[in-house]
């Protein structure tokens, strides 16, 4: 290696063909090496920034940067390296006026697989990394979701300025420990069996979405009704979604179901991120949904364990705490959405340009 001289250009190039261990991306294709500078006194300092809210191996790649830039400059002894964040995204509620980076529809193919709890969890976790985050409960044929997270509160209608000046009228969403939250519960009286079809409810879920007041989001979770492809249909009409995650649990029939989720996802063009295996452990068996995946050639995003905190928690519409909490299921919850994130960067990056929407 040659001794030549510390300046930000020799360092961005002694960088740029450095593979970040996560992506496996070079930093300059990435575009994760955001600068470097150099102090009066030789120490350097490099930011890279990440288009996720959480990232596993943030030590490993300091190293492999500090040992890469010693190596080419062996009289350099400090180097300092900053992580800063800014998740990226498709920007994929255009057509509805939405400003959300990242919509994330979480699939099963049948009721019962825990994919509500899954889907909340998601939400808080993702929170708790930092995103700004909301959840729409869109099973209109179970929706769970305030149960969930413990609200009995109606969202609002309030008054706003649109761009053209003029005053609008649109849903403010209920707050839940910090998380913005939607459900077509809150329209519906509790026990009212929603047997919506077709038009029907491709018109509702449309002013659902379209006239609540989301803000900036960085990340909105829809529960998906569990099997059918109506919802899928409309969403996939409506919006470029980052794509969906499906929840399965490990036995034999269960990961059936996840086979048709998935061709259905794929039928209506929405990616598939991953699945994630919930209910692991003695009863259900374990290891089934990464095997299905690896079939199927979806990436495995995570097993959450049969665990009675979770029950409990999320019965009592205390889910967040499950993510805030250190407990056992903590652990794979947060590992789950921060997989997740990174499938989403991961799409982007390999993909940068947006695919022509299709119109079915
Ligand atoms: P779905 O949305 O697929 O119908 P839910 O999220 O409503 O399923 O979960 C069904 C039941 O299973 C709930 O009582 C929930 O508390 C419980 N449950 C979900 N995931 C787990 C888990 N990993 N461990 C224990 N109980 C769970």
């Amino acid at each position: 290696m040659s001794n030549s001289e510390i300046n930000e250009m020799n360092l961005q190039s002694c960088l740029n063909d450095l593979m970040d261990p996560v992506f496996e991306k070079s930093l300059s294709s990435s575009g994760f090496l955001k600068e470097t500078t150099v102090g009066d006194s030789g120490q350097v300092h490099v930011q890279i920034e990440l288009p996720v809210p959480s990232y596993p191996l943030e030590s490993e790649l300091s190293e492999l940067i500090q040992n890469t830039i010693q190596e080419q400059f062996p009289e350099c002894q400090d180097v300092n390296v900053e992580y800063t964040t800014d998740i990226k995204g498709k920007q994929s509620g255009g057509r509805l006026g939405l400003n959300v980076k990242n919509i994330i529809a979480v699939g099963a193919g049948k009721g019962g697989v825990g994919k509500s709890t899954v889907a909340a969890s998601l939400a808080y976790s993702l929170k708790q990394f930092g995103a700004r985050v909301g959840l729409v409960d869109a099973d209109v044929y179970g929706p769970s979701i305030p149960h969930l997270v413990g609200t009995s509160e109606k969202p609002m209608a309030q008054e706003f300025q649109g761009k053209d000046g003029q005053t609008m009228t649109r849903i403010v969403p209920v707050e839940a420990n910090g998380l913005k939250v939607m459900s077509m519960a809150f329209f519906v009286e509790p026990d009212q069996a929603v047997i919506w079809r077709g038009p029907m409810l491709h018109k509702a879920i449309t002013q659902f979405l379209q006239d609540t007041e989301w803000g900036e989001l960085d990340y909105l979770i829809i529960d998906m009704p569990p099997g059918t492809g109506d919802v899928s249909l409309t969403l996939s009409q409506l919006l470029e979604l980052a794509g969906a995650v499906i929840v399965c649990s490990p036995q034999q029939v269960a990961l059936l179901d996840a086979v048709k989720a998935v061709q259905m996802f794929r039928q209506v063009k929405i990616p598939v991120l991953g699945i994630i295996e919930n209910m692991s452990g003695e009863v259900f068996g374990q290891g089934g949904a990464q095997a299905k995946g690896e079939e199927l050639e979806i990436p495995f995003l995570g097993e959450i364990p049969m665990n009675a905190e979770i029950r409990i928690k999320s019965d009592s519409g205390n889910i967040s705490q499950l993510v805030e909490d250190d407990s056992e299921a903590q652990a794979h919850l947060l590992k789950v959405a921060e997989n997740v994130a990174i499938e989403i960067a991961r799409n982007l990056i390999t993909n940068p340009t947006r695919p022509p929407l299709e119109i079915l």
